[in-house]
């Protein structure tokens, strides 16, 4: 339970953010439930992915006392930092739907956003790639498509016009999207979190929502939000340590719990937003879910790959793409498989052997040699009763949920949309209620400054500044102890080893991680204070170490 303690006027067990001023800008709101000791938010937002953060950080521009509900120990454990990271132009969803409405604005406020919170974005452009004529039939109707949804204009180009924009690609002919671009959609979201906290938005991780139930509070009905905790295993599980972390279900371990009261509440929990309607009270949500998978190459290749390369989409699959990470890397994939439920984020032989074949198909240069990890990412998807996919969902039902937002099937595209879902999310709360904006609201957040990034008259600044600079831990993505340091006392306090990866690309290099890692995790230990068997992967429930083999002899 979030105790409140009345001397201090904060709540005992909250993480106190960077931006004291904007706490007490909205103190003349904060409740307090007094019987029960408890605080009264009112906004809180469930889930930690793109969206949810983005809905964080674009609310925190108001008047209003806020928190996050996460149930990994970090934001963007699931979906979001599980994708192809590119920012699209729009004009592959049906015109008229929230898809190609807010994909387009998304994709429109990428430049700015980018700039105010310090993430990596380029507008490279993409190309959609054909052979056979009736391809290019089908590319001129996602030209038309696009003209319809009012994205940035597309041109058709022939066999020696794509040859100069993209020299390594196969291909006759393409749709070329100037507007499109790619993104870095771990620091995107982890951005979006710490803007949102610097703002004054309080983050509890490690909080799986459990239950919801509408109560009433003197005379004010409110949403009663239940959490768990999970439990670390006291022992190994019988399962290949090289699996750590990949099994979703292994979370189901509970520890103890939480109890949060607010007055609205926000369904953004991607994967779960089914089980969360359920608990709002809004059934009938029929869920189905792609699981994608990915092969990532080494980044010696990054400059064949300009822009990512597309193959032509139908209405439902966007097609087998090469895409280049804003750090180099290539992607192959999607491999795009229909499954009831997410069970896991492992990836068959058989789907790494599919992924080869169709890529080479457009672009000839993969090799096996390259290939330095795989990864899959999962998609909830929306369907009617005849399994047809529908259009992003969100809503607010006065008459069965009041003061709830749902928002159910985020798929694709989720990431390039995110801000925009946000201003709409807002858009619709102002229809029912004022919302008073915060003059004191912050939009600019520096990320941590990357060392290989630096020319070499600014590394060896950096270097007499601060001698954390001139000491590599991870070598293949130049990686210093003064980002890692950086990275372990981040804002939002995540203490994992994946929170110190997607904060610096540490461990995703060539070797993934076989020299830092360890040097990683002992930083963890000694920073935080962990013992070695409390320090996580990723997930609770995915230990680096289960304890000692042996004690050395003195
Ligand atoms: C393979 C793949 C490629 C993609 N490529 C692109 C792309 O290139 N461009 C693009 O625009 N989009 C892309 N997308 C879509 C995009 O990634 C998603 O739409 C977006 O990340 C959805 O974000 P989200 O915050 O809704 O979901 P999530 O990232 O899944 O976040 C939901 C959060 O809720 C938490 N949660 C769930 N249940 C609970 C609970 N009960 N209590 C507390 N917390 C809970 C989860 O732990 C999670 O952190 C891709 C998706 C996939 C799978």
């Amino acid at each position: 339970m979030k105790e409140f303690n009345e001397r201090a006027g904060e709540p005992a067990s909250v993480r106190i953010p960077a931006k004291i001023p904007v706490m007490c800008a909205a103190h003349d709101r904060i409740q307090v439930n007094r019987e029960e000791h408890i605080m009264i938010y009112d906004v809180i937002i469930i889930g930690g992915g793109v969206v949810g953060c983005a809905i964080a950080r674009q609310l925190s521009a108001y008047r209003l006392h806020i928190a996050l509900l996460e149930k990994n120990p970090d934001v963007g454990y699931e979906t979001s930092c599980r994708n192809t990271g590119v920012c699209h132009g729009g004009f592959a969803y049906d015109p008229g739907s929230l898809k190609a409405k807010l994909c387009v604005q998304g994709n429109r406020m990428m430049d700015r956003l980018s700039r105010e919170l310090d993430f990596d974005f380029r507008r490279c452009g993409k190309v959609l790639v054909g052979f056979a004529p009736e391809e290019r039939k089908r590319l001129l109707e996602v030209q038309r498509q696009g003209e319809l949804n009012g994205t940035q204009p597309l041109r058709f180009v022939e066999k020696q016009e794509l040859q100069e924009l993209v020299p390594s690609v196969q291909g006759e002919f393409a749709l070329y999207s100037p507007g499109s671009g790619i993104l870095d959609p771990f620091m995107m979201t982890i951005a979006l979190a710490e803007n949102a906290c610097h703002n004054g938005v309080e983050f509890f991780t490690d909080n799986e929502v459990t239950d919801i139930r509408r109560i009433r509070q003197n005379e004010e009905q409110l949403w009663e939000i239940r959490t768990v905790h999970a439990k670390q295993p006291a022992a190994a599980p019988e399962m290949p340590a090289d699996t750590a972390g990949s099994d979703l279900s292994r979370r189901k371990i509970s520890g103890s719990s939480d109890k949060y009261q607010t007055r609205w509440v926000i369904n953004a929990a991607g994967l779960g937003c089914g089980r969360i309607s359920e608990l709002l009270g809004l059934t009938g949500y029929h869920l189905i879910y792609s699981k994608d998978d990915y092969i990532i190459l080494d980044q010696r290749l990054g400059s064949l790959v300009p822009m990512p390369i597309y193959t032509v989409p139908s209405n439902t699959y966007m097609g087998i793409h090469v895409t280049i990470t804003t750090d180099g890397n290539v992607l192959l994939g999607p491999t795009a498989e229909d499954i009831a439920q997410p069970a896991g984020y492992g990836v068959e032989q058989k789907n790494l052997d599919y992924l080869y074949e169709e890529a080479v198909k457009i672009w000839p240069h993969v090799r096996k040699g390259d290939y330095i990890r795989t990864y899959c990412g999962i998609l909830p998807k929306w369907v009617d009763e005849n399994g047809k996919i529908q259009d992003f969902k969100i809503e607010i039902r006065d008459d069965i949920a009041p003061r709830a937002v749902n928002l159910v099937g985020i798929e694709s595209p989720g990431l390039t949309a995110s801000v925009a879902i946000a201003d709409y999310v807002i858009e619709k709360m102002k229809k029912r209620e004022k919302l008073e904006p915060d003059p004191s609201f912050d939009p600019v957040r520096k990320g941590i400054r990357r060392f290989a990034s630096m020319t070499e008259e600014e590394q060896a600044q950096a270097i007499s500044d601060d001698p954390d600079y001139g000491e590599l831990i991870c070598r293949c993505q130049k990686v210093t102890k003064a980002e890692i340091l950086q990275a372990i006392h981040n804002p939002l306090g995540a203490h994992t080893m994946t929170a110190v990866k997607y904060r610096t690309r540490a461990m995703m290099g060539r070797c993934q991680g076989g020299y830092c890692q360890m040097r990683i995790a002992q930083m963890l230990e000694e920073e935080c204070g962990l013992k070695e068997t409390e320090l996580q992967y990723n997930r609770i429930g995915s230990p680096l170490f289960y304890g000692k083999l042996r004690e050395e002899q003195q």
